[in-house]
């Protein structure tokens, strides 16, 4: 615990500079990205994709202007994953710590300025996405361990957290969750969700439920989700709590 919090209290801020430099031409990386797709795609004709442009289905659109009329409309988004286990490579903890809370903040600002800006110069809706990544969070981890190898905190789990989640074996409280990502929410202006686990036990407590919606609510967490645990009886499907065997056929062959 000692060893611990002295690397916690000093990293070399060296690292970070160095780090926020990559980042920032990654950023750029992606955003060129975007754009040759995006320009690959107003190149095709209108009658492609035909029934987009009719019925105003997208909105926007001018025959004699091509579909880049419609498409501009749309979003360039840039997402991410990871977050926290970036920060334990940049500073031995994550963003579920003061100090890693601040570089996290950092790094979220810079892709926030950066879609700001590029949303200025180019004229099309740039954003931060909080990201629909969870087949990627396993095979980024894949390919990071194929190189990297097994370091721990950072790719000794089956995936990589996603976006700026904290990571989800951890175990606190659905406040505590909402505490620390709500600091982080502001940054992503083109979505984002936070998610809480529940045991079984909450699924019938409405006012707790309640309680943890209002939480959220009163925090900034614009769209927000709260899973449960759901066992299934593969002998005769019924679905819900569980607990020793089915309370319909009493088979004990439980998903
Ligand atoms: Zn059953």
């Amino acid at each position: 615990m000692q060893a611990k919090q002295m690397f916690i209290n000093e990293y070399d801020d060296n690292i970070i500079e160095v780090f926020m430099k990559l980042l920032d031409q990654k950023i750029h990386e992606a955003k060129d990205m975007l754009l040759e797709r995006y320009k690959w795609i107003c190149s095709q004709s209108p009658a492609s994709a035909k029934f987009m442009y009719e019925n105003g289905t997208m909105l926007g659109y001018h025959p004699e202007e091509g579909i880049e009329s419609a498409l501009r409309h749309g979003t360039l988004v840039i997402g991410q994953l990871g977050l926290a286990e970036c920060l334990q490579i940049l500073i031995g903890c994550d963003h579920t710590t003061e100090p890693g809370m601040k570089i996290a903040k950092q790094i979220e600002q810079l892709f926030k300025d950066r879609c700001s800006q590029f949303k200025q110069e180019l004229h099309l809706n740039f954003g931060v996405y909080y990201t629909p990544a969870e087949n990627l969070c396993h095979t980024a981890l894949k390919k990071f361990r194929a190189k990297w190898g097994v370091i721990p905190n950072v790719s000794d789990k089956d995936f990589f957290t996603n976006s700026i989640h904290v990571p989800v074996w951890y175990k606190i409280s659905p406040f505590e969750k909402i505490d620390i990502e709500s600091q982080l929410t502001g940054y992503s202006n083109a979505g984002c969700i936070t998610y809480v686990e529940l045991d079984a036990s909450a699924v019938h407590n409405t006012k707790a439920l309640e309680q943890i919606v209002n939480y959220a609510m009163d925090h900034d967490i614009p769209y927000f989700a709260i899973n449960v645990p759901s066992d299934t009886c593969l002998d005769c499907g019924f679905q819900g709590e569980i607990n020793d065997k089915c309370p319909i056929c009493g088979s004990n062959n439980i998903q």
